[in-house]
């Protein structure tokens, strides 16, 4: 035992906080002097130089005036840090009851066992003031030998919340916390009730990645923070302190992310002299930047850090921005990790409401039945009704830019089999021919009726399926299933069925069945409508042609249109974001939602691998020779089959009427 904690034993609790000489130092400084470091990138003794744009904030947190900090800062830039450097000063040099939050019960046990009691622990300061009970540190409730007080909590456990006076309370990733129903009381507001009785030494700090914009963590920061500062850095070269904008990095014109991540290709162009920093550069302005705030105020209560980007931390190259940001271009789910991981910015979901006149604009000259010419494969999507099936068929190119060949509704199973199994769609220009390469079926039942004839119809479409789903042994028609919870990835792996849900009949050899992200390809449909062609400006630059373009046919009717922005994407009264059917017939834009899930990359084998294995196929004058037979082999034979054909391709125009300039 030291002699200062042996002569600290000879008070009590409150004796000892009268009596001990409150040490004259900053929180950083004090983090420079005892801070230990147990885990990320950067173990050991904290260094302020490091990531030097952590000292304000922490110096700030602790003057007298200064109730609330907000840090809305990217992953990987030291924000945890400052909330801990902080808590550490506190228990040492200002101790009082404090309230670590976080957000579900699984993360705080991991992370107050992982990483706030081996932080504690290690630190000499605060290490010396735990009891050597071990019990004390096992639990969520830290009692330290100078009568400091540490309860650990999350967003929803609001009985803790509740109970006790706090006076410092450490919100960790408040970004994360689960939504809470606006009449409820919130985690926020049940904070500041639980400090009331430190109104003049209390101290709240906040440190998140942002995740929505409007969520509850956006509104806090936007309603209570009294002012704003961003982080300048100081070019190297010129001296000039700028806010570093993603727009200013730039990657010799890539377009391949990994191309840019491996050859580290990126650079920062200053704001004033234009010279490129690379990220040494990039640290070194780092360091001797500053924050610093548009609208200062005098003594503000409540201040926010931010948002501080990724590119400004010593941990992120500015290569790996780059190469984010460049997979978020052909993925709208990357983009938004791009938004909230790197620029620090809640997302904001766009999805204007389109008028179907917009929509028709995405018409092409080509008749139904007939797949472009650059057409890699056709998949299909068919909603289940009770009587019949609506459908779409969609061609693809390995871009995902895809093209409505044929929509509709077929009355029986004969008339499905036969679309996807007996119906050859011509390509544009060629004499190729293609088949469906993938169908979808939903198996959920027709919707709002009784779940009695809802369970016969799924049982009616894994007998289909089972007996009609394969083509040379190969599976072509798949069940899926649009699932209310989101998923990981759009379409999930396949679950395997092996028994029929109401009479619990084994299914022989069992089916797969897929559940799909539904909101998310929703979501990404309408983004796929935002897709833009090539354009060419007044001075003759040419904008490149972006990925996942839709098309439709040259006869696509109102009919579908109405039935494509059947829904819309709304706030609900908790905030959260869904889709609201607004005319009662969606089934079209179910059927688009499956089609796009058989050609998503997350489908393995996906349409993309298909496409690159097409391009590098070397047999391809035996296959025209191959397809030419097949064409003549699949000729309609029976009456339903030339029904369909007729239907798929109601409008097809005899050669040589709209092909003939090809
Ligand atoms: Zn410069």
């Amino acid at each position: 035992m030291t002699a200062a904690a042996y002569a600290i034993d000879h008070f009590t609790a409150p004796e000892r906080r009268v009596f001990r000489p409150r040490e004259r130092i900053t929180v950083s400084q004090w983090a420079e002097k005892y801070r230990v470091v147990v885990r990320g990138p950067a173990q050991g003794k904290w260094s302020n130089g490091l990531t030097p744009y952590c000292i304000e904030p922490m110096d700030t947190i602790a003057l007298p005036w200064v109730r609330k900090v907000f840090l809305c800062w990217a992953p990987q830039t030291g924000k945890t840090s400052v909330g801990i450097n902080f808590m550490l000063y506190a228990i040492d040099v200002d101790p009082g009851p404090m309230l670590y939050v976080m957000p579900d019960e699984k993360v705080s046990k991991r992370i107050a066992k992982r990483q706030l009691i081996p932080t504690i622990r290690s630190t000499p300061r605060t290490g010396s003031l735990l009891s050597t009970r071990i019990d004390d540190i096992t639990s969520l409730h830290v009692n330290f030998a100078n009568g400091c007080d540490l309860m650990m909590a999350w967003a929803t456990s609001a009985a803790a919340l509740a109970s006790e006076s706090i006076r410092y309370i450490f919100w960790d990733e408040p970004g994360k916390y689960p939504d809470f129903v606006g009449e409820e009381a919130d985690p926020f507001s049940l904070g500041d009730v639980r400090t009331n009785s430190y109104q003049y030494t209390s101290k709240q700090i906040f440190y998140s990645t942002p995740k929505l914009d409007g969520d509850a963590f956006d509104r806090l920061i936007r309603s209570e923070a009294e002012e704003h500062r961003r982080y300048h850095a100081k070019c190297p070269i010129c001296g000039h302190l700028q806010v570093m904008a993603f727009d200013r990095i730039h990657w010799q014109g890539k377009k391949d992310h990994r191309e840019v991540l491996r050859g580290k290709l990126a650079r920062y162009a200053c704001e004033k002299c234009g010279m490129d920093w690379d990220d040494h550069a990039r640290n070194l302005a780092v360091r001797s930047g500053r924050w610093k705030s548009d609208h200062p105020v005098e003594r503000p209560t409540a201040i926010a850090f931010g948002p501080l980007e990724s590119w400004y931390s010593p941990f992120v190259s500015l290569s790996k921005a780059a190469a984010d940001f460049l997979k978020g271009q052909d993925d709208p789910k990357k983009l938004q990790a791009f938004v909230t991981q790197h620029q620090a910015r809640p997302w904001k979901e766009v999805v204007e409401s389109k008028a179907e006149g917009d929509l028709l604009k995405r018409k092409t000259d080509l008749p139904p039945g007939i797949a472009p010419a650059w057409s890699v494969a056709l998949t299909a999507g068919i909603d289940v009704q009770k009587r019949g099936f609506w459908f779409v068929v969609r061609a693809w190119d390995g871009d995902l830019n895809s093209h409505l060949v044929s929509y509709g509704y077929l009355s029986t199973f004969e008339e499905v089999r036969a679309l996807v199994f007996d119906t050859w769609f011509p390509k544009d220009g060629s004499q190729d021919r293609l088949q469906i390469w993938r169908a979808a079926i939903d198996t959920g039942g027709g919707k709002g009726e009784a779940d009695d004839d809802a369970i016969s119809r799924t049982e009616e479409i894994y007998e289909f399926i089972r007996a009609h789903g394969r083509r040379d042994g190969k599976q072509v028609v798949f069940a899926v299933k649009g699932s209310s919870r989101p998923q990981l990835i759009r379409v999930n792996y396949p679950q395997p069925i092996d028994r029929m849900p109401r009479s619990n009949k084994p299914i022989p050899g069992g089916l797969e069945l897929r559940s799909l992200d539904t909101h998310e390809l929703k979501k990404l449909l309408h983004w796929r409508l935002t897709r833009r062609d090539q354009r060419v400006d007044d001075a003759g630059n040419v904008t490149q042609a972006e990925s996942q373009r839709i098309f439709l046919h040259a006869e696509t009717g109102v009919d579908y249109t109405r039935q494509f922005l059947a829904e819309e994407l709304r706030r609900s009264r908790k905030g959260r974001l869904e889709w609201v059917r607004i005319r009662t017939d969606n089934h079209l834009l179910d059927a688009e939602v499956y089609a796009a899930a058989c050609a998503d990359n997350s489908w393995h084998p996906n349409l993309a691998g298909l496409a690159r294995y097409v391009k590098t196929r070397s047999d391809h004058v035996q296959r025209r020779a191959d397809d030419a037979q097949r064409v003549e082999d699949a000729k309609p034979k029976t009456p339903v089959q030339a029904i369909v054909q007729q239907r798929v391709a109601a409008l097809r125009r005899p050669a040589g009427g709209w092909m003939s300039g090809i």
